[in-house]
């Protein structure tokens, strides 16, 4: 039986396995999403998307009176048109890399 008692060369693989996670991120943030209504290209890591919430409305003794998770949007700041995730994959795949976000609620 082996025992690893050196554990340099798992502590570079580490370091390695970091700094290309770390460029895998910055990939992410400084891809672009491109309006399909005017071409304009928008940065992921400086805009932010529209999540959605809608409501439930309270039923029996104790279901409901409570607030979910809708679809998630995004707005050209060119030409102001919301693309729906729906209909923009590209959103769904960048979504953890946005700048923030803004709840937009529905009754
Ligand atoms: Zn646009």
């Amino acid at each position: 039986m082996n025992i690893i008692t050196d554990n340099t060369d798992y502590e570079k693989l580490e370091k390695k396995l970091q700094k290309i996670k770390n460029k895998i991120v910055e990939g992410y943030k400084t891809a672009t999403i491109t309006c399909a209504r005017c071409g304009e290209e928008h940065i992921v890591g400086e805009s932010e998307y529209i999540q959605t919430y809608w409501y439930e409305e309270p039923y029996g003794c104790s279901g409901g009176a409570e607030w979910h998770k809708g679809e998630i949007k995004f707005k050209c700041m060119n030409c102001e048109h919301t693309h729906r995730a729906y209909h923009h994959p590209e959103l769904d795949k960048y979504v953890g890399y946005f700048k923030g976000f803004t709840g937009e609620y529905r009754n």
